[in-house]
Parts: C-alpha cells; structure tokens; sequence
C-alpha cells in the first residue's frame, strides 16, 4: 500500500513517518544515497507500507526549502532566540540566523529570552523596526509564553541559538507536553554543540510540529548556503529596502557614493548594527570565494 506522509526524524538509517492515521517506521533503500537525496525530518515523502506499521521510504516530494546542519526541510517559521543576559545577545548571530531564514525563504521571528535578567528594549527596538516579528519573554515571570505559543502554534517550527539561550526552557513553557531537557541535564546529555542527537517533530494540539534541534546554533555561512554576496541585501529586509534608489545597479552597498542603504543608515532610518552585520557577512563571503577561486588555480 502507498501512502504520504511527514518524516519526524530519523535515527540510524530508520524514518519516523506520520501518515494521515498512523506512525510508520520506513527503511530507505540505497536508491536515495544514488540520486544524491538524504530525507530527513520535514520531508513530505511516499511510503510503501510493508508490514503492520513497518514500510520503505519511495519518494521525497520537493523541498520548499531545507537547512544544512542539523538537516531539516519545510520549515514555516525560524524562532532566532538570543538571550537578553547569560549570555549577552549577540546582533550578528542573530542578524546571521536572520538572513539564513529570509535567504530560505522561511519566516524568522526573533525572540529575546531571560527578559527577567535584563532590559531587552535596545534590541526589541532594533528588530521591530526592521519589520520583523519580534517578542520579549522570560520563563520566570511568564512574560511573551502566551506570544510564542501563538506564533509557533501552525506549519512547522524550529528553534534557532546558541546553546543556553534558553531555548528548550521557552519551547517547554509555550508547550508543556513536549518536556523537553533544559540546562545543567540537558548538558550532561550532551544536547550542546557536540551531540549526535537528531532533529525531531513533534506535533502539537494545534496540527502544527515544532522541531526540536539539538545543536542548531552555529551560524557558519557556508554551512547554510549563503555564498552569493550579491544576494545577501535580500537577507536583510530592511536595508533591502532603500536598494532601489542606489546609483549604481551594481552597488555592494558597503562603500559605494550614491548607495541609498548607506544614505539611510547615516540618517539613521535604519540601525547601524543591522548595516555592520550585512558588511561583515558581505566580506565574510567575499573572503570565502577568493579562498575558493586561489584553490582553483592551484
Ligand atoms: P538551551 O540550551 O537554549 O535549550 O537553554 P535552556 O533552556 O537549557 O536554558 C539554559 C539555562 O538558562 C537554564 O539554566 C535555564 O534555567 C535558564 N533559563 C532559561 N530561560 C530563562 C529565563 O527566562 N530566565 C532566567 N532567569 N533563566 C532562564
Ligand atoms: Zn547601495
């Protein structure tokens, strides 16, 4: 029998498939390492069941979009969490996760956690006004739960930071049934950087998944796909933009005289450490591709 379904992880070669009325655990065949596909968890794909809840992956249907590392396809929404303090937020990370979402075409939404510890207003009022869905919570006072629990409750949804931001801490108040491991246990499980632990959804009452992503918080550009610098200003909806009165069409919007995004980050339209991140990531691929191309002349 052939049926459709949504991988919810996958461990040692096994796929967790969630049909319309049950869960499958499907083998996929060497077929996929041919064709260069590896299904992983957001992957819409068709099973042939085998067995009483037993199958064989057949066919991965096609990608909206898919994140590198940890893999996961078809994502509707990116929540990039940074902590207010412990640790202090970091606007290029945040502006890095950022830019990975828009560039996938994924919606982000940027989250200030421990809110508790310290004001999150300097960043809130930086992100808002770029146009970009932005809450402020704590799980100590329960400030922003009932916003995230909102925002996260359709399509599937992962969460992006860096390790201790709070991040299961935020998934387990806005969705209790999940429980998932938060800090010093969550350590010792090896939840951090290191772990070989696999990306898993789960659904909600609401019909949607949320992902929980061991280790999804470096912000290595090559890593995801964000190599075209001429692209990037697409990443940053807000300097975006200005691009259109810039003098030159092929203005990098770094340097250039007559550069519109320039213009308007010195009248202060828009905010400094957004147009800081944007040139640091512009070179940061500049690099990358000369690296590339002196390796090629080798
Ligand atoms: P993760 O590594 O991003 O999943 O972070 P965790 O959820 O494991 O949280 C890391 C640490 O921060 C834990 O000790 C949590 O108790 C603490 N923490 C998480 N959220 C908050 C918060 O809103 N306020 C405060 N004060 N501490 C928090
Ligand atoms: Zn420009």
């Amino acid at each position: 029998m052939t049926l459709n379904g949504l991988v919810l992880k996958c461990i040692g070669g096994l796929y967790t498939v969630k049909t319309d009325n049950e869960i499958i655990q499907c083998q996929a065949r060497g077929r996929f390492r041919k064709d260069g596909i590896s299904p992983c968890a957001g992957d819409q794909v068709r099973i042939k069941k085998d067995g009483n809840s037993t199958g064989v992956l057949a066919e991965v249907f096609p990608r909206k979009n898919y994140l590198v590392r940890p893999p996961i396809s078809n994502l509707d929404k990116l929540f990039v969490i940074s902590s207010v303090l412990a640790p202090a937020a970091n606007k290029l990370l945040i502006d890095k996760a950022i830019a990975v979402a828009e560039l996938s075409g994924i919606e982000p939404v940027v989250v200030f956690t421990k809110a508790d510890l310290g004001s999150a207003e300097e960043l809130y009022r930086i992100y808002q006004r770029s146009g970009i869905e932005c809450c402020v919570a704590s799980v100590v006072s329960g400030e922003g739960v009932q916003q995230v629990r909102q925002l996260a409750q359709d399509g599937i949804c992962a969460f992006i930071g860096n390790s201790g931001v709070g991040k299961s801490s935020l998934m387990n108040a806005a969705f209790p049934g999940l429980n998932l491991k938060t800090g010093e246990i969550s350590q010792k499980l090896g939840r951090g950087r290191h772990t070989t632990r696999q990306v898993e959804l789960y659904e909600l009452f609401s019909g949607g998944y949320i992902a929980d992503t061991p280790g999804f918080s470096t912000f290595d550009m090559e890593r995801y796909n964000v190599t075209d610098k001429d692209q990037l200003i697409l990443g940053f909806r807000d300097l975006n933009s200005y691009t259109g009165e810039c003098k030159f069409s092929s203005c990098s919007h770094t340097c250039e005289k007559g550069c519109a995004v320039l213009k308007a980050v010195k009248e202060g339209k828009v905010p400094a450490s957004r147009f800081e991140s944007y040139v640091a990531m512009y070179n940061e691929i500049k690099g990358v591709k000369q690296w590339e191309q002196k390796s090629k002349l080798v």
